[in-house]
């Protein structure tokens, strides 16, 4: 049975920072969906992309133009640019119509999934949960194993946010191996979650045979799932991939049920010695191919990016994306900047991405505290979201986003005012924020103490320097300065 639609975090009303958050006139990123925003009619077989360039501005633009503060004409101009995604199928009824692009904000996705050997479907619903809650504009359910198709139309009924997917994971449970994949077959899953809602798919269509070679220097070879998948699949049977082959065929499947396709990076580098080299070129240049084919035949598209890039490769990798695939939004796992911390990847990651994000990443995917070790759990979905939300945040106050501006400035306002209430209910986690003061200075007479137990109240420079008179204080320093020099 569906559970009733999720709302995210920041407008529930047990969640005292959900409007303290925004600026009073700064963009709702997160407002509750109402019908009366409306959706694109199914039956219209038209997408955003169509819809756009023939200068229509449907309630799906309307609807992302008040989220993001902008006017509704500058949305329908970049959808139809290709430089912005609506990711809104018309069959997911839950959603709220969001964008991924160079003039909206920053965005983060979250992954979530079932694996063969661990989790259900009452978890990873649990889990959607926990990411709308921390903040998640995007969710992709990456689950593999038996029970694919009843968690991911249990996620689709439950989520407000749009929902991907990597089809070919559906595709591998139902065949014995690898190799018995088929063209049909992963056309037949691409086209049953299109049916059934799913906003975007990652699909693989970049790695192409002439560039497994490449790899074979690398250190971490392979790292994307599906990516590896197909590699065996075309070494196997010493053919082209069958998602490139059959191009044309998913880009009609994606076209009737306005699926999103995210060009998946198959050949990602999975370690800082791999990053940026020949096979990871080869397939952006594939992917900007594609990309142009998805907007001929009037597909949006959005393009995935590395993996693990040192800190002096991020700028150039972006500027590669952008040049390559015709400014299509970016969307970046991380990307990680080092190597060196399993168990702390959610930092070394959210490090590259707010970098990345600075330079005009639109999409921001997570990485946990577990990339690399196992399967995340809820704990780990929180470090995650909150690292991104943070990564995200610091990118968009670097593209001089005002709201984001606004947001810092009224939380810095209220810790210079020891208003220590407010500064809890405007940070991105009240509680932990609280709980961290409450830790040493528990009492409530402690929430307008013009200190904390960091300095203590005869050292706290904020307390010293209030309510100073600056005008006597530059009257002296004239003062001091006329002495000085009369002295000399
Ligand atoms: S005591 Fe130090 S850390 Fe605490 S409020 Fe004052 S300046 Fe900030």
């Amino acid at each position: 049975m569906s559970e009733q639609p999720l709302v995210p975090a920041r407008t529930r009303e047990a969640i005292p920072s959900t409007d303290a958050h925004r600026p009073a006139d700064g963009p709702d990123l997160h407002g509750p969906r109402t019908n009366a925003h409306g959706r694109t009619p199914a039956a219209r077989g038209e997408t955003q992309s169509t819809l756009a360039r023939a200068g229509e501005v449907t309630p799906e633009m309307v609807r992302v133009a008040e989220r993001e503060g902008l006017p509704a004409e500058t949305i329908r101009d970049e959808v139809a640019r290709g430089r912005m995604v609506i990711p809104a199928n018309p069959a997911h009824s839950a959603l709220d119509p969001m964008a991924i692009g160079l003039k909206s904000r920053v965005k983060i996705n979250a992954n979530i999934g079932s694996s063969p050997t661990t989790s259900g479907t009452n978890e990873e619903v649990g889990k959607l949960r926990d990411s709308l809650h921390w903040g998640a504009d995007t969710v992709m359910d990456l689950s593999t194993g038996k029970r694919i198709t009843e968690t991911r139309r249990a996620i689709l009924d439950a989520s407000t946010v749009p929902i991907g997917t990597v089809p070919i994971y559906q595709a591998l449970e139902s065949v014995k191996r690898i190799e018995d994949l088929s063209g049909d077959g992963l056309l037949e899953v691409i086209e049953q979650q299109a049916r059934e809602g799913v906003d975007y798919m990652t699909i693989h269509a970049g790695v192409r045979i002439r560039h497994l070679p490449l790899v074979r220097e690398r250190v971490t070879g392979i790292v994307s799932r599906g990516g590896g998948v197909l590699a065996k699949w075309m070494i196997e049977h010493a053919r082209e991939n069958p998602l490139y082959t059959r191009f044309d065929d998913v880009l009609e499947i994606c076209r009737a049920h306005d699926v999103t396709i995210s060009l998946g990076d198959g050949l990602r580098p999975g370690s800082i010695a791999d990053a940026t080299d020949r096979a990871q070129l080869a397939e952006l240049r594939t992917l900007g191919e594609l990309t142009k084919r998805c907007w001929d035949a009037g597909v949006q598209v959005m393009v995935e990016g590395p993996g693990h890039i040192p800190l002096d490769g991020l700028q150039e990798n972006v500027r590669l994306q952008q040049e390559l695939c015709g400014e299509a939004p970016f969307y970046t796992l991380g990307p990680l900047v080092t190597d060196i911390a399993p168990g702390y990847d959610h930092i070394t990651s959210a490090i590259g991405a707010a970098i990345v994000g600075w330079h005009g990443t639109s999409m921001l995917c997570y990485v946990t505290p577990k990339e690399h070790l196992g399967l995340p759990n809820a704990e780990d979905v929180k470090q995650g979201l909150i690292a991104y939300r943070i990564a995200a945040h610091a990118a968009d106050l670097a593209r001089g986003n005002a709201a984001a501006h606004a947001q810092d400035r009224a939380i810095s306002e209220a810790r210079f005012a020891f208003d220590w209430r407010e500064q809890f209910a405007r940070s991105l986690d009240p509680q932990t924020a609280q709980a961290m003061h409450d830790e040493t200075l528990p009492n409530d007479h402690f929430k307008q103490a013009e200190f904390c137990s960091m300095c203590g109240p005869k050292y706290c420079p904020m307390h010293n320097v209030r309510g100073v008179d600056w005008d006597r204080v530059e009257a002296a320093a004239d003062a001091n300065d006329h002495a000085v020099g009369a002295a000399g």
